[in-house]
């Protein structure tokens, strides 16, 4: 990996990630051609990945923009900048004044209110933007699921399930299930769970991947009879359905939001580059040689 290049400039409240090089505009690269900028909304392996694909082009700069929901991200390829952009507003401004030549929401598929800000930020600014989201979970005979809209909704339908309930819907999420006195929650969270929580609440400080092994453990050693989970998709927390299904557990599943009308949304990080290369291309003709496959 080449060390960190220059950003063009700080904005907002955002903050730099530890241990990148902030910068300040970069004149002397503007002057010369400042090369592709694009910037990938973050916070998930994908994004990570995309990172890592596009940071070692020529005349290619990427910028990973993180929530900083995490305490301590671990470093990323690229620049990085941290904090929210106060709105599809602020995101344009610094979507301008970054000279952003293509924008990625790289996001997690339930982060719905950054989705629609960066298709916002994007149609302000002429901005190209792509979706980049891996694919969503599907049934497979055997699974006992019950597709629900939201965790609100789950929380109404738990009643009529067991009452030993393991939740995985994230942290944020927990403020649905507050009321429930009848369920003992078993809820596993990157970070602790902040009030409202349910009263009856055990939390288990854990972050994916999980094998089917520790989880077939997990459902088996806490007796959990409902599985509480969102459509994620991918494979680092897929474990737990496959460890359902063996048990022949129920799983109120919450679906995911849908992704902005009208986005190109690709699944994986080689359809991104495609794509890239394929919008790039008409509003930046000096990057013609800009291909998925170039390096
Ligand atoms: P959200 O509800 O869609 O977004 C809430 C606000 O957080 C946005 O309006 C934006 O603030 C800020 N934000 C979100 N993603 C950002 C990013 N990548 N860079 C800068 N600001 C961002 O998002 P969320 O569900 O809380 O998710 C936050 C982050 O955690 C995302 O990066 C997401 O990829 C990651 N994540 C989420 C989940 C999940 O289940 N939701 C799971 C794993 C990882 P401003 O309006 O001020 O710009």
């Amino acid at each position: 990996m080449r060390p960190p290049r220059p950003e063009a400039g700080q904005h907002t409240p955002a903050r730099e990630a530890p241990g990148r090089d902030a910068g300040r505009d970069a004149p002397a690269q503007r002057a010369s051609g400042r090369g592709l900028h694009v910037l990938v909304l973050g916070g998930t392996t994908e994004a990570r990945a995309l990172a890592a694909a596009l940071d070692p082009r020529p005349g290619t700069r990427v910028t990973t923009s993180l929530a900083g929901r995490v305490t301590a991200p671990a470093a990323l390829p690229g620049a990085v900048r941290v904090g929210g952009f106060g709105g599809p507003g602020g995101l344009a401004e610094w979507l301008r004044a970054h000279e952003v030549d293509a924008l990625v929401d790289a996001t997690h598929p339930f982060a719905g209110t950054m989705s629609g800000h960066a298709a916002s930020a994007a149609a302000r600014t002429g901005t190209p933007l792509l979706v980049l989201r891996r694919p969503g979970w599907r049934e497979q005979p055997g699974d006992r699921w019950e597709w629900v809209d939201s965790a609100e909704e789950a929380a109404r339908r738990l009643s009529a399930y067991g009452p030993r309930a393991l939740l995985t819907t994230g942290r944020g999420s927990l403020a649905a299930f507050a009321a429930i006195d009848t369920h003992h929650f078993l809820v596993r969270a990157v970070e602790e769970p902040r009030p409202p929580t349910p009263r009856h609440l055990e939390v288990l400080l854990d972050r994916g991947p999980y094998t089917l092994e520790a989880e077939r453990a997990l459902l088996r050693e806490h007796r959990v009879d409902v599985l509480v989970t969102k459509d994620s998709g991918g494979t680092a927390t897929a474990a737990k359905l496959t460890a359902a299904r063996e048990r022949g557990l129920p799983v109120l599943i919450v679906r995911r939001p849908a992704p902005p009308a009208g986005v190109p949304v690709t699944h994986d990080v080689p359809q991104t580059l495609e794509q890239l290369a394929r919008i790039i291309r008409p509003t930046r003709p000096a990057a013609g040689e800009w291909t998925a496959g170039s390096t």
